[in-house]
């Protein structure tokens, strides 16, 4: 199986899994996660037409930013736990950040972000199973209501929406209550009218379980292992 055969079968899927529920398949994002990815196989997944990739670490990006530096309008997101001091070179090297998991990071990405004049779209990761091993933020806790309160304050950056990756199980149908409470929370938060809080996006679902995310609303899914193989990483852990 090739790369192109690959993203050809998830974006069958996606669509099936978009019609199920009468969602149209161009309102969820596919997004090609390339941690451990080579640069040679990145430009042949933009080949076969993926603009939008995922990365984990800001030091592996950098190592493969020339080989890659040529898809010109390839859009790289942030999606691994960020560290405060590495915020800065985050916000030149990502058009995103979805992992944002506290204030104080928010706050470095702006004052960052203000120093290069960028407008920074960001997402709040949230700890949907509330798993110690994981970051993001606590549903229904004081932290999210602190950022999302500080949003307008934060002018450079855009909160767009929420990312989450919950708790890993081998049937996929045991995400099902998690993506569902995802779904719930960015209701109730748009719902609120909050200034510079939008809730466009919700980037939540993976190889294994991303039909069942699309079911429950996900707009932006994030595929590594269904597109490139096995990593020899520990799952659960991220
Ligand atoms: C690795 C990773 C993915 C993709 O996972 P697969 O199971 O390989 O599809 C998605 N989101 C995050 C945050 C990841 O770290």
């Amino acid at each position: 199986m090739s790369i192109a055969d690959n993203v050809a079968r998830v974006r069958e899927r996606i669509s099936a899994a978009a019609q199920r529920t009468r969602r149209h398949p161009d309102d969820i994002e596919l997004m090609a996660v390339t941690k451990t990815v080579s640069a040679e196989w990145i430009r042949e997944t933009y080949g076969s037409g993926i603009r939008l990739f995922g990365e984990n670490r800001v030091q592996e990006f950098e190592g493969k930013q020339a080989g890659v530096r040529e898809l010109s309008d390839a859009r790289w997101h942030m999606i691994g736990h960020l560290q405060t001091n590495k915020a800065g070179r985050a916000t030149e090297l990502f058009a995103c950040v979805e992992s944002v998991d506290s204030l104080r990071l928010a706050q470095k990405l702006n004052s960052a972000a203000a120093a290069i004049g960028k407008t920074l779209p960001i997402l709040i990761e949230i700890n949907i199973g509330g798993e110690g091993s994981k970051g993001g933020i606590a549903p229904g806790s004081e932290n999210l209501e602190h950022l999302l309160e500080a949003a307008p304050a934060l002018s450079q950056l855009r909160l767009q929406g929420l990312m989450s990756v919950p708790p890993y199980n081998d049937d996929p149908e045991l995400a099902r209550f998690y993506f569902r409470q995802m779904r719930e929370l960015s209701d109730e938060i748009r719902s609120r009218n909050l200034a510079a809080v939008k809730m466009d996006v919700l980037s939540m679902g993976m190889s294994h379980d991303f039909e069942i995310a699309i079911q429950e609303g996900a707009t932006r899914v994030r595929v590594g292992t269904a597109i490139f193989g096995e990593r020899e990483v520990v799952r659960g852990k991220n």
